[in-house]
C-alpha cells in the first residue's frame, strides 16, 4: 500500500449505487479501480491504482451542500494526481430545475479552469441514448419514460440543453451526431466554436458504443467532464489506448487469496434474493432470523451471532432476514414500514460488527439498504474493485488499514443467479 499514486482518472458519484456502477464499469475495461465511501481521509493508502470513485449522497440534497462535497471530492483527487475528473450522474438525468448537475458542473468548471465541459448521460448498451440534445430510455424520450413519475426527481423534458440551462450559470450548447460521427477533430473544432461563442458546457449526442470512444478521448483534451458510466466507459477505453493506463491489471491485483471464515448476510425479501437463499440450504447451514424478535430487541442478532460462531470453523454460512411479501407486509404493518426495515438493517451490522470482530475475512451481503448498513458500520474507507460474480457484482477488497484484509460482495435485491450464494464464495478465496 503506498499513498504517492498518480490517478489517471478521478470520479465523483452522485450516489452509491451509481459510484459502484461505474467504478465496475472501469474494472471491466482494464483499469484499477478503487471506489470510496464518501470523500476519504488525506491519508488514505491505497494500492496502486488508475482510477477512484468517490461515492457522495448529493444527488437529491440541497445545491450548495452538493457542490461543497463535490469540491472537497476533486481537491482530493486532485492531490492524488487526476488530470482528469469525471462528475457521475445518473444515465437518467435524474435531477430536477432545482437539481445539483449544473451548480456541481459549474463549480467543478470554475475550479479546473476548463472553458468548455463535455456533458453526456448516454450510455447505449443500457438502452440511454442521446440524439440531438434528447435523451432516450430505451425507444422513448425521458419525459414520456418512467422517470417522468420519479418519486424524487420527476423528468418532464427531454431535452437535456434546456434541462442543463435551467440548472446552470452557464450557457449550454449541443454537439450533434452528424459532428460526432465525423470524428474527433470534428467534435473538436466543435467545442472550440462553443467555448469562442461564450458556452460553457456541451451536451454531446451518442447513440452507439463508439461514440462514446470518440467522446471520451475528447474529453481526456479537459480537465473535468459529467456523464453516466457510458462516459466513463469512453474515457477508460481512450486511457488504454493512449498508453496512460494498462489494460486488464485490474484481476490480477486483487486476486490474492485471503483465506479465513466466510459468512453471507441476506436482508433482501427480493423474489431472486428468496430463490438464493433456498439454493444455499443444499451447501451452508443457513439460520432464518425471526423478524419480530429481531424489532423486539438485541437478542436475536446474539443468539445469530452465537449459532453462526459455533460454525464458522467448518464452513461458510448464511444469516437470513428475508421472508415472503405477504410476511413482509405483516410485519411492516405491525411496526411501521421505516422501524422494521432499520431494526432488521441494524440487527444485520450488529451481526456483521460481531463476525469481523471474531476473524471472518469474507462477507457476502445481499440487499442494497441492508449493504449500506453493513459497510458504514464496518467502518470501510473503500474497496478494490475485483472480479465479477455476476452482471453488476463484483468481488470487493476492502481498503484502508482497520478491518485488515478482507473481501465482500454486496447485492442489490434481484441481481445474481441462482447460485448466487456459491457463485461468490467461489470466487471470494
Ligand atoms: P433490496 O436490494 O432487495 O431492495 P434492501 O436491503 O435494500 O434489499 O432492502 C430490504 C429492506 O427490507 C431492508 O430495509 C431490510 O431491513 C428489510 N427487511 C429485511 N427482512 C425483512 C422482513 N422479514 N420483513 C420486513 N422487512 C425486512
Amino acid at each position: 500500500m503506498t499513498l504517492a499514486v498518480k490517478l489517471s482518472l478521478g470520479c465523483i458519484a452522485d450516489d452509491y449505487t451509481g459510484a459502484s456502477d461505474l467504478a465496475n464499469t472501469l474494472t471491466r475495461c482494464g483499469l484499477r479501480t478503487v471506489q470510496t465511501i464518501g470523500v476519504p481521509r488525506d491519508d488514505l493508502a491505497l494500492p496502486e491504482v488508475d482510477a477512484v470513485v468517490v461515492s457522495l449522497k448529493s444527488r437529491s440534497i440541497e445545491a450548495g451542500l452538493a457542490v461543497a462535497r463535490s469540491r472537497a471530492a476533486e481537491k482530493w483527487l486532485r492531490g492524488r494526481g487526476a488530470s482528469h475528473v469525471l462528475f457521475k450522474i445518473c444515465s437518467t438525468f435524474d435531477s430536477t430545475d432545482a437539481g445539483n448537475i449544473g451548480p456541481v458542473m459549474d463549480a467543478l468548471r470554475a475550479d479546473s479552469g476548463d472553458t468548455i465541459v463535455l456533458v453526456t448521460p448516454a450510455f447505449p448498451q443500457t438502452g440511454r441514448t442521446v440524439y440531438q440534445g434528447n435523451l432516450f430510455v430505451g425507444s422513448v424520450p425521458l419525459n414520456e419514460s418512467p422517470l417522468k413519475d420519479h418519486p424524487l426527481n420527476p423528468m418532464h423534458d427531454s431535452n437535456l440543453v434546456r434541462v442543463l440551462a435551467r440548472q446552470s450559470r452557464t450557457k449550454v450548447g449541443l454537439v450533434d451526431l452528424a459532428v460526432l460521427s465525423r470524428g474527433v477533430d470534428a467534435v473538436r473544432a466543435r467545442l472550440a466554436d462553443l467555448a469562442s461563442r461564450g458556452i460553457g458546457a456541451a451536451v454531446v449526442d451518442a447513440v452507439f458504443d463508439p461514440d462514446l470512444e470518440t467522446i471520451g478521448k475528447v474529453a481526456l483534451d479537459h480537465r473535468v467532464s459529467v456523464g453516466a458510466s457510458g462516459i466513463g466507459l469512453g474515457l477508460a477505453r481512450a486511457l488504454v489506448t493512449s498508453g496512460k493506463a494498462r489494460a486488464n491489471a485490474a484481476d490480477a491485483m486483487s486476486d490474492a487469496p485471503v483465506g479465513g471464515p466466510a459468512a453471507c448476510l441476506a436482508g433482501s425479501c427480493s423474489q431472486a434474493t428468496l430463490g438464493q437463499i433456498a439454493n444455499a440450504e443444499r451447501v451452508m447451514p443457513v439460520l432464518h432470523l425471526d423478524p419480530d424478535r429481531v424489532v423486539a430487541g438485541k437478542e436475536e442478532g446474539l443468539r445469530a451471532l452465537a449459532w453462526a460462531k459455533q460454525r464458522l470453523e467448518q464452513g461458510p454460512v448464511l444469516i437470513a432476514s428475508s421472508s415472503t411479501p405477504d410476511q413482509v407486509a405483516a410485519l411492516q404493518a405491525r411496526y411501521g414500514r421505516d422501524a422494521a426495515g432499520h431494526a432488521i438493517e441494524q440487527a444485520m451490522a450488529d451481526i456483521a460488527e460481531g463476525l469481523v470482530r471474531s476473524g471472518l475475512r469474507r462477507l457476502v451481503v445481499a440487499g442494497g439498504e441492508t449493504s449500506g448498513a453493513v459497510v458504514d458500520r464496518l467502518g470501510i474507507p473503500g474497496f478494490l474493485v475485483g472480479a465479477e460474480i455476476a452482471a453488476g457484482v463484483p468481488v470487493l477488497r476492502a481498503v484502508g488499514d482497520k478491518q485488515g484484509d478482507m473481501l465482500l460482495a454486496l447485492k442489490s435485491g434481484n441481481f445474481g443467479g441462482p447460485e448466487f450464494f456459491s457463485d461468490a464464495l467461489k470466487l471470494m478465496r
